[in-house]
């Protein structure tokens, strides 16, 4: 007898899809789903007219869950809403290239809601969608299997880490020499549990430890975790010149989210095509896999778990759990509140980043410009110092390290941006020891 539509409602925020379900539970069947992976599981028996979903989400984002449900496996006629406390036109562009119907921001009211809901559901309404026309519809999607954990070391807490800085410049790699101190290469860290070699983005300080591999392995075969917080320029830009890709003696893994659109090793196959490169992925010589993460991935010997952060595309940070120390990468991020103003819901987005950072040894936080520079560049998906400084201070994160400088910034701002950190802390009352990260400092822990 029923003739309602069904409306299934995907956010890993529990309080979000309790609200969404009151205001349409009148008008709608809802269903929930707390990810995009338990969406697309529920999407296959209760077949929706309409899927609201959030973007950022473990196990799967709200990009490819679009493309999935766009795809030819995907319930015929299916609506999808996005909405996401994420502003960036780059993301309004990414979800309707992979399929979504519209896209609103968070904070939204009850009659924004209820109005574009019955605006998707309601027969002949296309036009209102046809605004933003799907662009590409869902490419096919293939994620590939977690490797094996490493057996575990007979001796937990017995191997040593440490942690060595390749590249620490944000956006753009520079040289000159008021920038010989903390150095001009693009985002790159080494961690290095006992034997096991773990690099967090390719930016252009790759290359550097790519030389020091070959140094120090001596012929030896080299095997290495690469994870990848987004794939904006600055953090891939050395993966072509790493010489040990080009070895069949050697085995790597990248990880990193599925694209916006389309699968990890197409964003790197497309990034070497001829027109930018003279060797296509395809030649390399070493044993790579992309794995596209859906949870944590367990070395063994260390753990890694990621969270979205607020930035341009889909992009997260990672947390690396080793031998009893903790690490933390939280790298281009605009604070949610900062941003798209202080609501619930932003309070609550950065609060589960804040919860995600605590009890680092090392908190590796972006902070790319001061708070005057801040005023021109809202929006950029950046961090300013005084983030970093309050993100540390609230976590009573031991050791701060400045990190993403801005390219503009030379040796001698950085050294006044840093007194500037410590005073900050100081004054906030926190032992945090802050320092700007440098390229080739190492760190042990
Ligand atoms: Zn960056
Ligand atoms: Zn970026």
């Amino acid at each position: 007898m029923s003739e309602k539509k069904r409306v299934l409602i995907v956010d890993d925020d529990p309080s979000i899809r309790e609200f969404v379900s009151a205001v349409l539970s009148m008008d709608y069947e809802t269903m929930e789903a707390d990810d995009g992976m338990a969406a697309w599981q529920t999407v296959r028996t209760w077949k929706p007219d309409l899927v609201i979903t959030d973007l950022m989400m473990p196990r799967m984002h709200g990009y490819e869950l679009c493309s999935r449900l766009k795809g030819p496996e995907g319930p015929a006629g299916v609506k999808v809403l996005v909405v996401s406390a994420k502003p960036f036109e780059t993301d309004k562009a990414h979800a309707y290239a992979a399929g979504a119907d519209g896209y609103i921001t968070k904070p939204f009211s009850v009659d924004e809601l209820r109005a574009k809901s019955s605006e998707m559901l309601t027969p002949g309404a296309a036009s209102a969608a046809a605004a933003h026309p799907p662009q590409a519809k869902g490419s096919a999607i293939h994620s590939s299997e977690l490797p094996a954990p490493a057996p575990a070391p007979a001796q937990a807490g017995a191997l040593p880490v440490y942690v060595r800085f390749w590249g620490t410049r944000g956006s753009c790699p520079i040289a000159g020499a008021q920038n010989a101190v903390y150095g001009g290469n693009t985002a790159c860290v080494e961690v290095r549990v006992g034997g096991t070699l773990i690099i967090i983005d390719c930016g252009s300080g790759l290359r550097e430890l790519g030389g020091a591999l070959l140094r120090e392995c001596a012929g030896k075969p080299i095997e290495g975790h690469i994870f990848v917080g987004h794939t904006h320029w600055d953090h891939i830009q050395g993966f072509p010149f790493f010489v040990p890709f080009y070895s069949p003696k050697n085995t790597f893994n990248v990880y990193s989210v599925h694209g916006a659109n389309g699968s990890l090793r197409k964003i790197f196959n497309e990034s070497m095509a001829k027109d930018y490169f003279p060797v296509p992925l395809a030649n390399l010589g070493s044993r790579l896999s992309f794995v596209e993460l859906e949870g944590p991935v367990d070395l063994g010997v260390a753990r890694i778990t990621f969270h979205h952060l607020n930035h341009p595309g889909p992009c997260i940070g990672f947390r690396i759990e080793a031998q009893g120390r903790t690490i933390v990468y939280v790298s281009d991020h605009e604070d949610f509140c900062k941003l798209s103003g202080d609501s619930e819901s932003a309070r609550r987005q950065d609060a589960a980043v804040t919860e995600f950072s605590r009890g680092s040894d090392l908190l590796i936080r972006e902070a790319q410009y001061t708070e005057e520079e801040y005023k021109t560049r809202k929006g950029w998906g950046h961090s300013t110092f005084d983030d970093a400084v309050k993100s540390a201070a609230e976590l009573k994160a031991p050791r701060l390290a400045l990190f993403h400088h801005d390219p503009d910034h030379n040796d001698a701002a950085l050294d006044a941006q840093v007194d500037y950190c410590r005073a900050k802390l100081k004054e906030l009352g926190a032992a945090t020891e802050c320092f700007g990260a440098r390229d080739g400092q190492r760190i042990d822990l």
